[in-house]
């Protein structure tokens, strides 16, 4: 038996990230089962339909009950409760792995730890993966392919079954790399966690514009616009339970960000055309860099095609 086998696999929370994860163990045959809960039982039920799960169950004891793998997949803010839920039912199997999917990595240590039994193995993680869809009908198996997933191990928790998990997530199709809490903190706020901030607040910004009409800003959408939009589209639920549980972290990056961003007003304002120069090269560059890693596609556009128009309709969503 591969080391990334499981029996029974039980996804707590059905959204994009649990269906991917689904959808993925299945096409690499790492299950036996796979079992799932939901908030609601539309979810739930939606699952089944898709064949995402094998059986689905309304609450997260229920589902973790006899899985030898327990995947954490709701919002940040829910894992410590479900992880307690699972504990006080007596749910958790011996010698199981329990890991999440959250955003944020030093408050699920907070949450969840303390709800972990004995003989039960702990293992935060984060793919860094993932699209602005929610819901079991938006996953898909290719999510995690040449995408990095991130561990967390606490220090003392068991070799093996951190070994175990990254054989999963490789098996998943994902790159794994091993790292603290705090530091994942810091990493994926400045390359996740601000970036999706500054997203929702320009979209914000141009939305509130009296001047410029809600025509206008949809009219005009391409000239880069547009890509803030379909960050900005993200699950408002999961965005702000990763700013509140990754505050010190965010507020540190938004500083620096201010900061940098008051050296371009002040480039513009005093026409240090050198210097708005130097600095769009670097960023440039820094693109370069995430093509070269295999981390995104030098096609044009993001490397997102623009669906035919319908009928009759011509494509008005072109630069
Ligand atoms: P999603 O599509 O919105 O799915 C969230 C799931 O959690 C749904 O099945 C939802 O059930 C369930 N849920 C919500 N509140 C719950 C509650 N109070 N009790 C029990 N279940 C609850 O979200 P997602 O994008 O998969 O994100 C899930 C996790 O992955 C988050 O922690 C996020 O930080 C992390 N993550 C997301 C991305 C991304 O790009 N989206 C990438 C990497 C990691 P209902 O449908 O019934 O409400």
């Amino acid at each position: 038996m591969s080391t990334a086998r499981f029996e029974q696999i039980a996804l707590v929370g059905i959204g994009l990230i649990g269906s991917s994860i689904a959808h993925a163990a299945r096409r690499a045959g790492l299950a036996d089962r796979i079992v799932g809960s939901a908030r609601t039982a539309a979810t739930v039920e939606k699952a089944l339909q898709l064949g995402i799960v094998d059986e689905g169950f309304p609450t997260a004891a229920e589902a973790a009950r006899g899985s030898d793998l327990v995947v954490l997949c709701t919002p940040v803010g829910i894992c410590g409760v479900a992880a307690k839920e699972i504990a006080d039912a007596g749910a958790f199997r011996d010698g199981a792995i329990l890991t999440d999917v959250g955003s944020v990595k030093g408050a699920i240590v907070r949450d969840v730890a303390p709800h972990v039994p004995a003989g039960v193995h702990f293992v935060p993680g984060h793919p860094i993966a993932g699209t602005e869809q929610s819901g079991p009908e938006s996953g898909f198996a290719e999510l995690f392919d040449n995408r990095w997933c991130i561990l967390t191990p606490q220090p003392g928790c068991d070799a093996a079954a951190v070994a175990r998990l990254k054989a999963f997530w490789e098996a998943l199709g994902s790159q794994v790399e091993i790292m603290s809490p705090d530091h994942h903190d810091r990493v994926l706020a400045i390359t996740s966690h601000v970036p999706h901030l500054i997203a929702f607040n320009i979209v914000n910004t141009a939305g509130h514009l009296e001047r410029v009409t809600d025509r206008e800003v949809i009219k005009f959408s391409a000239g880069g616009f547009r890509d803030f939009t379909r960050i900005a589209a993200s699950d408002p639920i999961m965005w702000r339970d990763v700013f509140l549980n990754n505050k010190e972290a965010v507020l540190e990056m938004l500083q620096r960000f201010s900061e940098d961003l008051t050296a371009l007003q002040r480039a513009i304002r005093y026409d240090e055309g050198d210097t708005l120069h130097r600095l769009f090269s670097e960023a440039r560059a820094l693109r370069r860099g995430i093509i070269e890693a295999g981390q995104d596609t030098d096609a044009p556009d993001f490397g997102r095609r623009i669906a035919a128009p319908p009928p009759g309709k011509t494509c008005k969503d072109k630069d």
